[in-house]
């Protein structure tokens, strides 16, 4: 028997994503500037490890490794030509992790250029790059996009577009907020939670969201929620927060927010109208362990 839909599940119940990925690899031993989405083909094992740890803790939805395996992203490390092979492998690295329970969200991330007129890139250009992307994670076994830590609405649009025409599955976009200098929430390229809600709901998101706002304390998490919730209308909301705002501990960056930390944000997400819930940088399988548990 197929497996439901995530969407149809969705309406009957709160589903919990996984957290950090690339935090995880870095604890593996990921270098700095080493791309993180190779390590699908040449550390398969380790990448897989950190989707069976979410699967355990409790996770509905697993994210691929593939965050900057856009070809645009790989080109910087000299690997747009293994672009197809790196998208394939994370889709089917995480799809082995799911007991056929989860699923498998294809994670697609910034391509790094900038749309005309502030950039070169032509939507039709962008659209080609996201396109390739989607169709090798589908191809490797995605159930589902999740078009992540986004600033630019027109960006956004132009993956939503690309992803609908390789298939009618279903989409999720995230933006990065922070608090501008007056208070209020925007992301990156100065949009509002509302103004970036809307082009991705006219652009045909099925859920709608926040991820890794850096500067973004826990409460914080809670007030942007209320904003995207509103923004929303009948469109879900996802909303995966960091583990608190990086501190320096030991000369190095650390994330504060313990798992009992997470686990007390689960609540007030929930009652402020989140539907799916996850974690960003510096949240670990224990994180969504303790928020499952929340949940
Ligand atoms: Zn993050």
């Amino acid at each position: 028997m197929a497996r439901p839909s995530l969407l149809d599940v969705l309406r009957q119940r709160p589903l919990l994503c996984d957290g950090g990925m690339g935090t995880q690899l870095i604890a593996r031993g990921l270098g700095p500037g080493e791309c993180a989405d190779l390590w699908n083909l040449t550390r398969p094992d380790d990448v897989r490890e950190v989707h069976r740890a979410y699967r355990a803790a409790g996770c509905d939805l697993l994210t691929t490794c593939s965050f900057q395996a856009n070809t645009l992203a790989l080109a910087a490390h000299g690997l747009a030509d293994q672009a197809d092979a790196i998208n394939q492998a994370a889709a089917a690295n995480a799809r082995a992790a799911t007991d056929d329970q989860a699923w498998v969200l294809g994670d697609i991330g910034p391509s790094g250029a900038f749309l005309e007129p502030m950039g070169e890139m032509t939507v039709g250009q962008l659209q080609q790059v996201f396109a390739r992307q989607a169709r090798a994670l589908l191809d490797g076994g995605a159930d589902a996009f999740i078009i992540e830590t986004m600033s630019d609405p027109g960006e956004v649009a132009a993956a939503i577009v690309a992803a609908r025409s390789v298939a009618p599955v279903p989409i999720i976009a995230t933006y990065a907020f922070e608090r501008s200098g007056d208070g209020a929430f925007r992301t990156m390229m100065g949009t509002t939670p509302s103004a970036a809600v809307s082009a991705a709901i006219d652009a045909g998101a099925d859920v709608v969201g926040a991820n890794c706002g850096t500067s973004l304390g826990l409460a914080d998490y809670v007030a942007l929620a209320g904003e995207l919730v509103a923004a929303a209308g009948d469109v879900p909301v996802i909303v995966q927060p960091n583990a608190g705002t990086p501190v320096s501990q030991d000369g190095r960056m650390v994330h504060p927010a313990s798992p009992a930390d997470m686990a007390a944000l689960v609540a007030p997400l929930c009652d402020a109208g989140v539907r799916v819930i996850g974690g960003c940088c510096g949240t670990t399988p224990a994180h969504l362990h303790a928020m499952a548990a929340a949940m």
